[in-house]
């Protein structure tokens, strides 16, 4: 099942993506999936982030690689944080450069959007939690995420949270999923979801053991190694294996 949140004749509304077609639903779809009976050609729709979050939870340090490239040790339970929500851009809307900042980075990750409240939830359970994965680009100010204790304003400006183009359940999060990012044409990180060192089914654990996860709400697994820099005019691609190209362009603030 592939889905988008969409916006087509001034209507935002979620559709079941069938072939080159967009079944719009009633409602949204975290309780039930049900078609409307109206469609469109999904080349007709923007796509929006698919999401609804009250929040982003992210992890830090959850690929191997990643977690020793700056010469840290190895955390011995994930670390969380979140980015808010007003940080979530779409597929194609521009990330702003902040003037405060000397080093934005680019952080491919696979992502999920959660389908229904969630607390407490064991891994084994946690796969009727995922409404379906996409692509996340966890977008951060090095320079101010190194100079400050938290996390939350490197992490947390607004357009810094690329999500989409679309979900899909149509992958197995144990495969081993292969996740790019691809600065102006050039790959510039190559990692695979068999190199982390939190399963996403027991991230979900982790968390929701903490904070209620609710409908709507985005979770995104970490980065592999080799994040980098991107200046403005720069094209960024976040390529998830199975989901689709997620790509923004950085621009300069005004
Ligand atoms: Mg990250």
């Amino acid at each position: 099942m592939k889905l988008a949140k969409t916006l087509y004749e001034n209507k935002t509304r979620w559709a079941l993506l069938e072939g080159d077609t967009a079944c719009f639903l009633i409602g949204d779809p975290y309780e039930s999936i049900e078609k409307s009976g109206e469609s469109a050609p999904i080349a007709a729709c923007k796509l929006l982030a698919p999401c609804d979050a009250s929040k982003v939870v992210a992890i830090g340090k959850n690929y191997y690689d990643h977690a020793i490239e700056f010469g840290e040790a190895v955390p011995e339970t994930p670390t969380i944080f979140i980015k808010p929500n007003t940080s979530i851009i779409a597929d194609g809307e521009p990330v702003v450069y902040p003037p405060i900042s000397k080093r934005v980075d680019f952080e491919c990750e696979i992502a999920f959007v959660i389908k229904k409240r969630a607390s407490h939830v064991k891994a084994a359970d946690a796969k009727d939690y995922i409404l379906g994965y996409t692509c996340l680009n966890d977008v951060t100010a090095r320079d101010i995420q190194k100079s400050d204790a938290q996390w939350a304003r490197g992490k947390g400006f607004d357009t810094f949270c690329p999500i989409g183009p679309i979900l899909t359940d149509e992958i197995d999060p144990y495969a081993g999923i292969r996740v790019q990012t691809i600065l102006n044409g050039e790959v510039k990180q190559d990692g695979n979801t068999k190199n982390m060192m939190w399963s996403i089914y027991e991230l979900v654990e982790f968390i929701t053991e903490c904070m209620t996860l609710l409908p709507g709400d985005v979770v995104t697994t970490g980065t592999p190694v080799n994040v980098g820099p991107m200046l403005p005019g720069d094209t960024v691609t976040v390529r998830v294996e199975g989901i689709g190209d997620l790509v923004n362009p950085i621009v300069k603030a005004e």
